[in-house]
Formats: structure tokens, C-alpha cells, sequence
């Protein structure tokens, strides 16, 4: 609020509100959760907080309710306009007072924003991290409280991160334009070089951290090897009918290539990728967020800071390039806490691609190394016979007990076989060939074929040819993968992907180490888990009546969605359709307990949706 106000004898200070009567009123949540409150109550009193909570912990409301509850507007700094718009649209729909400075911005809309600053009539502000430190954003901010500077997405100061932007460094300069504004740092990711380097970049050491456990329970992990990847995916797909999700590729050519695939079997699907038109990128977008029956194929250009809640799957059609990576992107699914589902194909070749990408690319040698080795701890994933999980979560240093019964290895275990003699035929096949050959041509060795390479090189004649006729070549092909995920040996990519032996091989020709390998199970199955095509709203517990009152909600929502071009869950989300089905309230007052209602939406849609369950009710 500006300090003019303070003398305007009209002017007199509302009474602040709790934490928790903002939570009711304007969100219409019953009540915090996990850490929230914790978060939330050592902001209004002006701490500095960093705060790091997986997706779909409601990192909103850890700077939105402190914001509400201080005198003066929040400044919210986001990476992406897109993203802004999206935030913008949802406060407002919660008759929250939001703006977002950007430079797409008319001098009329500028003029009006700076006008509600001047006169305390802004709620949330969202800024850019390039404009925030600019002279331009001070001179605005003259004698206009701040109630606190939220930075979103604060990995992006990280180069560690996959998402690393350098204007987020300059961010560290708040502290020192913007004396005694509290200043709050929010991210879904994990691991720990990136949250140092968060502290570090944006002077928050006296910040206090708050942490949850990454574990994201509704989400069920499926890895499987690659064998025919468009059908396979066709299989995931059907299990997902009537929802959204994401698939992503490696590929620009790839993407768009399965976007046409998909249409061309029956599956609304579109493309994004960097490389494309941007309008049609951003109606891609858009569609995504509108619709409720839509495939999304894309690069990883697409993803950070979507805010749907109700993406139901993501499919990744190509291996990740680290862990966290795939931990960020199959986050996006499943924001609301409802059952999803999140699939991975992977083959060696995925492997030998994306080592390449990371020998030919332009990072240190040292940034190399550990990229690397981000790549082998996805790949040990990958093959692990054990809970998913659980390896995820030990990646990112927290305790799981394992046996979740939420991912395809607990689902269906898998059986392990003693792989020693295996694993000795084959590092023999990479040793005797001089470490100078990919995978193709060691099977070949292994399982006796005679052709041109193996003939010309003399390859038929050596002992370890034909050594492994004992297994098929697609066992062989698993062999390798093991053997490298277990770091017994290396691709060299500067020597055309050949294998090495790395230095713990040796304890295996010793035979000083057990080796167990996961078999491979057929791929021509089912789907891993038997629930197939069961909705997420089937699997919230709706029996048959509520899930038709659902529908019919559903359909109204989505009316209403379409009058206001804003998307569905903008609207309600999902779980606060479920709750009306389910809990069937039939005046306002009953609406207003309904988790998600509050005061503004009662207003707005309280009686187009009690209508649709009058009308099922009768
Ligand atoms: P994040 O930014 O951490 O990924 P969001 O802030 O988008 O998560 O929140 C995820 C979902 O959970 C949103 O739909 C949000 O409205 C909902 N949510 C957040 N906090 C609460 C709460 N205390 N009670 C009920 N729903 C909540
Ligand atoms: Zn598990």
C-alpha cells in the first residue's frame, strides 16, 4: 500500500487476517497441509524462507497466503510469460487482485497497473527475473509496499539444473535494493548441488529451509524395455482414455512424427517442440490446458511450470537424461494427488545417444564426468529388479522402505537369475575384440554369427565365438545394459560407442562378486498392472452414480470453462468435482464446504453446479 494512504482520512486499516481464515475464504480449503503452515507463518512474520516441496505440494499457497495476509502487494518473479498468464487467470478466479508486467503489455494496461500499485490495489504483481533488478521496476516501486518477493522455479539459477537461466543470478541483488522485504525461493527440485547453489546465488543463508519428502505416492512408475515402441505406447495410451498426459521424445523430427502417428490411430494429439511456429506452439499449449482429452507430444521444451492439475500420465518415449530430470518431467503428472500413471521405454540404444550428446557436447570436462554419471544412475533404474521408488528416492538421498505396490516392479516382481557366467562371457567377448566394438557386433561374436565383420576380423575363429549360443540375443542385449548400469563397463563415444572394461570388471573374471541380472519379461503382455483402463475418478472410489454426476459436472464445467476461455481447472479442479459428486452438497452453505470452494467461486458458480446435482438428486 502507499504511504499516502496512511493520511487519507477515509483510509482505515481492515483488520488482517489469519493464515487460515485467508485459506477458507479465498481458496476454501479446510486446512494446511504437510508444511504449509510452517511455511507460512514464518513469512507474515518476515522471515526468509526456501522452500522445497515436491510438485504438487502447494507451493502456491506458501507465498500466496503470506502475501494476503501482509500489508502490500507480492511480488512474484516466474521464468515464463506463459506461465504468468496461466497464474494471473487463476488468482483472478479466486477474486484475487493479480497483474503480470511484461512487454507484451499496452501502455493503457501498463498505465492501469501502475495506478493500482499506487493505490494499494493489488494483491500479487508477476515479474520477470530480468525486469525485477532493472531501475525501470525500482523507480514503480517507489513508496509502494511490498508484502514479499516470491521467486518460482528457483532452480533456474542453478547450472546444475536442467532449466538454468542466467538473469535468475542476478536475483541475488534484492537483497540489498529491497532491504527488509521478506524474500521466499520455491522449487520441485531435489538434489543438493542445485539447493546450494540456490542459497549461495540468491543470498539466502539466513533463510530458514523447509523440506518435505519428495516421495510423490500417486504416481505409479512403469519402465520398460523398448521392443516395438508405437505399440507399446498404443498399449499405454488405452489404458488413458478421457485424460491428458504428455509424451515426450528426444527429437523434434520425433515428436512430430508420433504427433501424427497418434492423430492418424485415432488419439488427439499435438506437437511441441522449440523449433515450431510459436503462435501455433502457444495454441498448442492452450489446447493442452483447455481440453480434457489430449496428448501432448513434446521435447522437453515443454513442461516447466504447467500448472494443470490433472495431467493423468506422462509417457517418455526416449531415456532422460538424468534422473532428475525424469524425476521433474513425470512430476508433472498427477498435480492434484489423484491416481496417474508414468511410462518409460528405453533401450541400449538410448544409452549410446544420449552418452554421445554428452561427449559432443560443449561442458567442462568435470560437467561431463557428472553427467555421466547422472546418466548411469538413471540407467541403474532402469534395471533394478527392486522397487522404483525406492532407487528413485535413495537417488535423491531419503529412505524408502521399498515394496510401494505403486510401480511395475512391485506389481509384478521381477525374477533375477545368477548372471555370473554370463557376465564373464561377455566381458570376455569386449577383452578378446580388442574393447574396439559396440554391442551388435559383441553379440554377434557371442551368439556365432558368421558374417562379413565377424569374418573379416578374425573373430570367428577365437574361442569366446559362439560362447553364448546358450542365450537368445535379446538376453544378451539385457546383459550389456546390466553390465553397464552395474558400472563394469563404459561406452566410449569417442571410439564410435565401443565398450570398455572398466576396473571393477576384474573382481568379476575373479569371481570375487555375485552377479544377479533381472530378466526381461515378455513384451507382447498386457499392460503391468491389472486395473487397465480404470479413470482416475473411477479409482478415487466413485461408484456408478457419482461417476454420472461427475460426468454432468464435468460437462457444465467445461460450458463454463469455454464462456471465459480460461481452462477447466481453472474453474474446479478435478478433486473438487469428485467431492460435489460424492458428498452431493445442496445449498450454498453446504457448497462452502467443499474443499476448494471458496467465497468467489460460491459466487460465481455455486448455483450453475448445484443446478446439474439438483437435477441428479431428484
Ligand atoms: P506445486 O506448486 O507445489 O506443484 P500447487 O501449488 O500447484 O503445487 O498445488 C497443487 C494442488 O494442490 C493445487 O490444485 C492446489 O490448489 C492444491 N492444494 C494446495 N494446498 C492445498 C490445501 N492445503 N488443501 C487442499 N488443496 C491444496
Ligand atoms: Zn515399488
Amino acid at each position: 500500500m502507499p504511504t499516502h494512504s496512511l493520511t487519507d482520512p477515509l483510509f482505515s486499516a481492515p483488520e488482517p487476517e489469519t493464515p487460515l481464515s485467508v485459506l477458507k475464504r479465498v481458496y476454501g480449503y479446510p486446512a494446511f497441509r504437510g508444511r504449509q503452515a510452517e511455511v507460512v507463518s514464518h513469512v507474515v512474520s518476515g522471515g526468509d524462507a526456501v522452500v522445497l516441496f515436491p510438485t504438487g505440494a502447494g507451493k502456491s499457497l506458501c507465498f500466496q497466503v503470506p502475501a494476503l495476509c501482509r500489508p502490500g502487494v507480492g511480488v512474484v518473479v516466474s521464468p515464463l510469460i506463459a506461465l504468468m498468464r496461466d497464474q494471473v487467470q487463476a488468482l483472478k478466479g479466486l477474486g484475487v487482485r493479480a497483474a503480470a508486467l511484461n512487454s507484451t503489455l499496452s501502455r493503457e494496461e501498463y498505465v492501469e497497473i501502475r495506478r493500482a500499485l499506487d493505490r494499494g490495489a493489488l494483491d500479487f504483481l508477476y515479474v520477470t527475473p530480468e525486469r525485477t533488478v532493472t531501475p525501470g521496476f525500482r523507480e514503480m516501486m517507489q513508496g509502494v509496499e511490498i508484502a514479499l518477493f516470491a521467486i518460482d522455479e528457483a532452480h533456474c539459477v542453478s547450472q546444475w539444473g536442467h532449466d538454468f537461466r542466467p538473469e535468475y543470478r542476478e536475483l541475488g541483488k534484492l537483497t540489498d535494493l529491497y532491504p527488509g522485504v521478506p524474500r521466499m525461493a520455491l522449487t520441485a527440485t531435489a538434489d543438493p548441488h542445485t539447493r546450494e547453489d540456490i542459497i549461495e546465488r540468491l543470498g539466502l543463508h539466513d533463510a530458514e529451509v523447509f523440506t518435505t519428502s519428495f516421495d510423490r505416492p500417486n504416481i505409479a512408475y512403469e519402465i520398460v524395455e523398448r521392443d516395438q515402441p508405437r505399440q507399446q505406447l498404443l498399449r499405454f495410451l488405452s489404458r488413458h482414455k478421457g485424460s491428458s498426459g504428455i509424451v515426450y521424445c528426444l527429437s523434434r523430427a520425433k515428436v512430430e512424427e508420433i504427433a501424427t502417428w497418434l492423430d492418424d490411430q485415432g488419439i488427439r494429439a499435438l506437437p511441441y517442440h522449440a523449433g515450431m511456429d510459436r503462435a501455433l506452439r502457444d495454441a498448442n499449449q492452450d489446447a493442452f490446458l483447455k481440453e480434457e482429452e489430449l496428448c501432448l507430444v513434446a521435447t522437453v521444451a515443454f513442461g516447466m511450470g504447467i500448472d494443470k492439475p490433472n495431467v493423468r500420465y506422462v509417457a517418455h518415449l526416449d531415456l532422460p537424461g538424468s534422473v532428475e530430470a525424469y524425476y521433474q518431467e513425470t512430476g508433472r503428472a498427477g498435480r492434484d494427488g489423484l491416481p496417474s500413471d508414468v511410462w518409460m521405454a528405453y533401450g541400449m540404444a538410448d544409452v549410446i545417444q544420449r552418452g554421445r550428446m554428452i561427449d559432443e557436447g560443449q561442458a567442462a570436462d568435470e560437467i561431463k564426468r557428472v553427467e555421466r554419471a547422472k546418466l548411469n544412475a538413471l540407467l541403474a533404474i532402469c534395471e533394478t529388479p527392486g522397487c522404483r521408488r525406492q532407487a528413485i528416492l535413495k537417488h535423491f538421498g531419503e529412505r524408502h522402505a521399498g515394496g510401494c505396490g505403486n510401480c511395475d516392479t512391485c506389481l509384478k516382481p521381477v525374477e533375477t537369475w545368477d548372471g555370473l557366467e554370463a557376465a564373464i562371457k561377455a566381458l570376455a567377448a569386449i577383452y578378446r575384440t580388442g574393447e574396439r566394438f559396440g554391442t551388435g557386433h559383441l553379440i554377434d561374436v557371442l551368439v556365432g554369427t558368421e558374417n562379413d565383420k565377424t569374418t573379416r576380423f578374425g573373430h570367428c575363429d577365437m574361442p569366446v565365438f559362439g560362447a553364448g549360443k546358450d542365450l537368445p540375443s535379446k538376453t544378451w542385449q539385457s546383459v550389456f545394459r546390466q553390465l553397464l548400469a552395474a558400472g563394469y563397463i563404459r561406452v566410449d563415444h569417442t571410439a564410435f560407442g565401443a565398450l570398455k572394461l572398466e576396473e571393477t570388471a576384474r573382481d568379476v573374471f575373479k569371481r570375487e562378486v555375485e552377479v544377479r541380472f533381472r530378466k526381461d519379461r515378455p513384451t507382447s503382455g498386457k499392460a503391468a498392472r491389472g486395473q487397465s483402463s480404470r479413470s482416475a475418478q473411477a479409482k478415487a472410489g466413485l461408484d456408478q452414480a457419482d461417476q454420472e454426476l461427475f460426468e454432468a459436472l464435468r460437462a457444465r464445467r467445461m460450458e463454463l470453462a469455454r464462456e471465459q476461455a480460461v481452462p477447466p481447472y481453472v474453474v474446479f479442479p478435478d478433486t473438487t468435482l469428485i467431492a460435489l459428486a460424492t458428498e452431493r452438497p445442496m445449498d450454498e452453505d453446504e457448497m462452502l464446504g467443499i474443499s476448494g470452494i471458496g467465497q468467489s467461486k460460491l459466487e460465481r458458480y455455486g448455483d450453475a453446479f448445484l443446478e446439474v446435482i439438483t437435477a441428479y438428486s431428484r
